[in-house]
């Protein structure tokens, strides 16, 4: 489980905003700059170059992504 206060203390590594907790997907959302970071065990991974870039929809909270379309593991 996140720990609640471990999750108001996360901010963006880019922004310095706050993040939003997708527990659907385990991602960090900055919808700001467009990224999704991922929690990997419940840990976040707060490395930009780690992050799932959001597409248009889903960076305006319109849409839900699809899965596995990022494809973000290299
Ligand atoms: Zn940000």
């Amino acid at each position: 489980m996140m720990d609640k206060e471990l999750l108001a203390m996360l901010v963006c590594p880019q922004c310095q905003g706050k993040l939003k907790y997708d527990r659907e997907h385990a991602e960090l959302k900055c919808h700001f700059d467009g990224l999704a970071f991922p929690v990997r065990d419940d840990i976040p991974v707060m490395l930009a170059e780690e992050a799932r870039v959001m597409d248009a929809d889903e960076k305006l909270g319109k849409a839900t992504p699809k899965r596995g379309e990022a494809g973000g593991q290299a």
